[in-house]
């Protein structure tokens, strides 16, 4: 199939041409004929999937016709993080680079008065993340009633970080007659409440789930030391190791407490790293993202939220750091390498009390993941879970926010219960809220959230003590 037989604009299909692709991918070829009918269209699809052009351009032609007034934008895309809203924009620069058409992008991390020009020019796309946008229309800088096309993107994320309060308010700013386009990887009931909502008669595209995980990625797990200093000394065993083969890597926690720690504690042995996470601004982290792109950066140490939806494209290996403790993340994480048939490499760390987690992840993927080193066997496998049942909190993994226990812990030295210490409390908390809190009071735009310092100092100075340096 081509792009010519889906009734898109000749501008759209030169724009297509420049842009290098030459066959619609499922999402656009099922997705793009009824949003130029002017349909709702519900997509379930993910990040890959090339969503963003199966909105993007059935936008364009529609809006190559009329002219956008001040304050007053033709369509609105919801994006749950800044980097999605950032790479939306960059698609939008590509892909319209000749319609002239004029796109603004609200962000937090960057000042208000640009993007308070932009909106005064009149925005024939707005893109913007659900709290900044809020801020400006509480500001009487915007007015949502002259949107034509209405897209939510990532829908379920959005569910994740607790932003569906914001996002109904948002629908509720919006005119009764527009078309929305409604994206999201998964169907939580939650989600399927909001597009019984926003969507009329929606025409339904689902494409694959990525549940599986590509071929041409060689995937392996290895057992790691329940202590924090000691998981940190193995991977660094292992980047060691592999130091020749690795063209570039992203290394994943669980946590942006554990992501502070790694980058601090990677650089100062010497390894060209650096962290992608929440505290960092919009400016700081696009130039670590393109410092990583272009190949000055060799390792990128990343959560999930702050990596969710990056094209990242070649990257050689992929190493988990903290096994996720949901499966999906794992096949999210993994997609990172081995893209287009290219070779990859993952490899997973796996504490004692784990197993489970990759029991999931396993299941998941319906494959076994080879270890390296010693495979522990079923007993070990039993014994280390009914521990767990037994006795959580028992040395280990003060990273994954389990309050430090008051029992001895002989076996530690005094630098590793310091930096157990400074990175437990905080770390309760992943890198988002989980549920929607519901009330409008509590409303936190997504910026503020992603900005919740973790472990105070830290990351704010970017100085960090000796005790936490290994
Ligand atoms: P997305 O799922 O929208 O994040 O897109 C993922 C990547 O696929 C982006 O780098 C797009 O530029 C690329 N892409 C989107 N559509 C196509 C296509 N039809 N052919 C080739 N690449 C594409």
């Amino acid at each position: 199939m081509t792009f010519d037989t889906l009734g898109l604009s000749p501008k759209v299909l030169d724009a297509i041409t420049t842009a290098g692709f030459t066959e619609p991918t499922p999402i656009q070829a099922q997705g793009i004929p009824p949003a130029l009918e002017g349909r709702d269209v519900l997509g379930l699809a993910q990040t890959g999937s090339g969503k963003t052009a199966a909105f993007a351009l059935p936008m364009l032609c529609k809006l190559e016709r009329g002219r956008a007034r001040a304050r007053m934008p033709r369509s609105l895309i919801i994006e749950p993080t800044r980097e999605l809203a950032a790479q939306v924009h960059e698609a939008f620069e590509t892909l319209g680079a000749k319609h002239k058409l004029n796109v603004a992008l609200l962000i937090g991390g960057v000042s208000f008065d640009e993007q308070d020009r932009k909106l005064s020019r009149g925005a024939d796309v707005l893109i913007a993340t659900p709290g900044r946008l809020l801020d400006h229309f509480e500001r009487g800088k915007l007015l949502l009633t002259g949107v034509e096309i209405f897209v939510v993107d990532e829908a379920d994320r959005m569910l994740d970080m607790g932003f569906i309060p914001d996002l109904e308010r948002i629908y509720k700013l919006l005119p009764f007659t527009r078309q929305t386009l409604f994206f999201s990887a998964t169907m939580p009931p939650e989600i399927e409440r909001l597009t019984n909502t926003f969507l009329h008669s929606p025409v339904e595209v689902e494409v694959a789930k990525r549940s599986a995980t590509a071929e041409s990625i060689t995937q392996n797990v290895m057992l790691a030391p329940r202590d924090f200093d000691q998981k940190r000394d193995a991977l660094r065993d292992v980047l060691r190791k592999q130091s020749d083969d690795v063209n570039n890597a992203i290394i994943f926690a669980n946590r942006k407490t554990t992501v502070g720690i790694l980058e601090k504690s990677l650089q100062s042995h010497g390894f060209n790293a650096a962290a992608l996470h929440g505290d960092m601004d919009q400016h700081a982290r696009l130039r670590t993202l393109n410092s990583f792109r272009d190949g000055k950066i060799t390792y990128l140490i990343a959560s999930d939220v702050a990596a969710r939806g990056l094209d990242i494209p070649d990257v050689s290996h992929v190493y988990n750091f903290d096994i996720p403790t949901h499966a999906e993340d794992y096949v999210h994480r993994i997609g990172r390498t081995g893209r287009a048939g290219r070779k990859g490499n993952s490899i997973t760390l796996v504490q004692p009390d784990e197993f489970r987690y990759l029991k999931d992840v396993e299941k998941l993927i319906e494959k076994k993941i080879d270890w390296l080193g010693d495979e522990p066997t079923e007993e070990e496998i039993a014994e280390a879970s009914a521990k767990r049942g037994r006795g959580r909190g028992r040395g280990g993994d003060k990273s994954r926010g389990r309050k430090p226990s008051s029992g001895k812990r002989t076996e530690k030295s005094a630098d590793s219960k310091r930096s157990e210490k400074a990175a437990a409390p905080a770390s309760e908390k992943r890198d988002a809220p989980k549920k929607s809190r519901g009330d409008r009071k509590s409303r936190r735009p997504a910026d503020q959230v992603e900005a919740m310092p973790d472990v105070g100092k830290i990351t704010d100075s970017g100085h960090i003590p000796a005790f936490l340096q290994r």
